[in-house]
């Protein structure tokens, strides 16, 4: 029988759709299965909203999440993937309108030959658009454009009760603002209207420095932030307060021609043996990566994505981390509190857990884009741990700990443990949110925090 017939038989029937094993990126927490519905139109949203019960739905995207803002354990996802339709595109203005599941990486494979990019972009092309725009993802340009969110115009927003409700800046401007980092609370989008940004060309006029302490880091970053629209830096966890690292900055390069062909990397086939990865494996990584970026600094010109996406190299990286999967985390402290931030690198380097992609970056002070946006004016480090167990679970109790005395905050998209009490500190206007939620919609991550049923 085929996948569509299947669907159909389904459909008349009233049979629920099947449950699947889904994991966040982390691959952890390794929670129940989920019934999955899969739309292949906008169409048939309205469908599924009126079959499910309060609270039943969360839409998915490509999973990109590390903990459990984007599982929904033992209710139901809406995949979007297929939801993945480009609608329209100005030439003149560089304003696209793209259905939710479209991927960034289908934007740049499309556009960028074209002379358009993304306006704002993580660490990795495969995410979508509707998930771009749930937690408002940030960049390396953070200081000079914010958000995903501020460059997003318009929405169709699927509501259970609503229909498809248009969101710009002059209708429904308030839902706009809680969809934006509303974490898929609010409904699922339909299409989105970005304004994409124009680049002349693939490549990149890159520099790489090493530094060797925190407050060489930030001169770094303030004398970078004007004349360079990306900045970023990786940092050795194990150095502790005094961390060395090196730091990245770089342009769209005029200098080079529209010519340019991506490779594809290898795939990591099956998740690795934890004791592969430990404290002296880890070290090693990090001192050779160490030199030999301190050996190569200097100036060039790279392809933009060895720039922005080193890590989307290797396929499936995340089975690096073993069976048990790993937690990322991700916070930002206050920039008038850095002995606070060196506290919690000096944790991190004495318990030996940290790994080797600590990736630092000083926000700006653009406005949040959205209602429980997490960038905000601070430093920002994200560090992976492997998981295991309870040891690392209280490793990050403690860096809560100074996270919530220095008035910073947690990234809801990496998280999968945080405690009530500390999402309450890093988003005290949540409960002002709380009215945009559709009926409709819950997640393990947000009954997790705010104890919703
Ligand atoms: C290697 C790597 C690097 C990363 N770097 C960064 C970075 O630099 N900056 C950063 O901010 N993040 C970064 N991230 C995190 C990632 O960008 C976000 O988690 C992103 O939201 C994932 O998008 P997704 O399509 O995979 O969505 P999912 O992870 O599937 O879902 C994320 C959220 O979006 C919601 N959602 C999905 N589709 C829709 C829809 N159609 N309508 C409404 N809600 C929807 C889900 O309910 C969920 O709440 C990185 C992740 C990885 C794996």
């Amino acid at each position: 029988m085929s996948g569509q017939s299947a669907a159909k038989l389904r459909k008349q029937s009233g049979v629920p759709p099947p449950t699947e094993r889904i994991l966040s990126w982390g691959r952890y927490p390794k929670i129940a299965h989920q019934r999955v519905h899969k739309p292949a139109w906008n169409d048939q949203v309205p469908e599924i909203f009126n079959a499910a019960a309060p609270g039943a739905l969360l839409p998915y995207g490509l999973g990109r999440s590390y903990g459990d803002s984007c599982l929904n354990a033992g209710r139901e996802l809406i995949d979007c993937r297929r939801l993945n339709r480009i609608l329209d595109f100005d030439a003149s203005t560089g304003m696209i309108r793209c259905e939710s599941g479209v991927s960034l990486s289908d934007i740049i494979d499309v556009f960028l030959p074209k002379g358009w990019f993304l306006p704002v972009t993580p660490g990795t092309r495969f995410v979508t658009v509707g998930g771009a725009i749930a937690n408002d993802v940030h960049g390396k340009n953070h200081h000079c454009a914010g958000t995903f969110g501020a460059h997003v115009r318009q929405i169709g927003l699927h509501r259970s009760n609503d229909g498809l409700v248009i969101c710009s800046s002059r209708e429904n401007p308030d839902m706009l603002g809680a969809t934006i980092g509303g974490l898929g609370l609010t409904g699922v989008i339909a299409w989105a209207d970005i304004q994409l940004k124009r680049v002349s060309g693939p490549w990149i006029d890159a520099e790489s420095i090493p530094f060797q302490s925190l407050s060489a880091f930030l001169d770094l970053s303030r004398e970078s932030n004007d004349r360079f629209e990306y900045t970023v830096a990786w940092l050795d966890c194990f150095a502790g307060k005094n961390p060395r690292g090196i730091f990245f900055r770089g342009n769209h390069s005029p200098s080079h021609g529209a010519e340019f062909h991506p490779k594809r990397g290898p795939k990591l086939p099956f998740a690795l043996p934890a004791w592969m990865l430990n404290r002296y494996s880890v070290k090693a990584f990090n001192t050779v990566y160490y030199k030999i970026h301190a050996a190569s600094k200097g100036v060039a010109v790279v392809p933009y994505d060895s720039f922005f996406y080193p890590l989307d190299s290797i396929r499936q990286w995340n089975l690096l981390y073993g069976r048990q999967g790993f937690l990322q985390y991700q916070c930002v402290i206050p920039d008038t509190n850095l002995g606070a931030f060196e506290e919690l690198l000096d944790r991190i380097a004495r318990s030996g857990m940290g790994s080797f992609l600590g990736v630092l970056k000083q926000f700006g002070s653009a406005p949040a884009a959205g209602m429980l946006s997490f960038p905000r004016p601070g430093l920002t480090i994200a560090l992976d741990f492997a998981m295991r167990g309870e040891r690392t679970l209280k490793l990050l109790q403690s860096l809560d700990e100074i996270v919530q005395q220095s008035g910073g905050a947690l990234y809801p998209a990496k998280d999968a443990r945080m405690s009530p009490a500390l999402f309450e500190a890093s988003f005290p206007h949540w409960r002002s949110f709380v009215p945009y939620i559709d009926p409709k919609m819950s997640s393990s991550f947000w009954r997790r925090v705010t104890g919703a049923q």
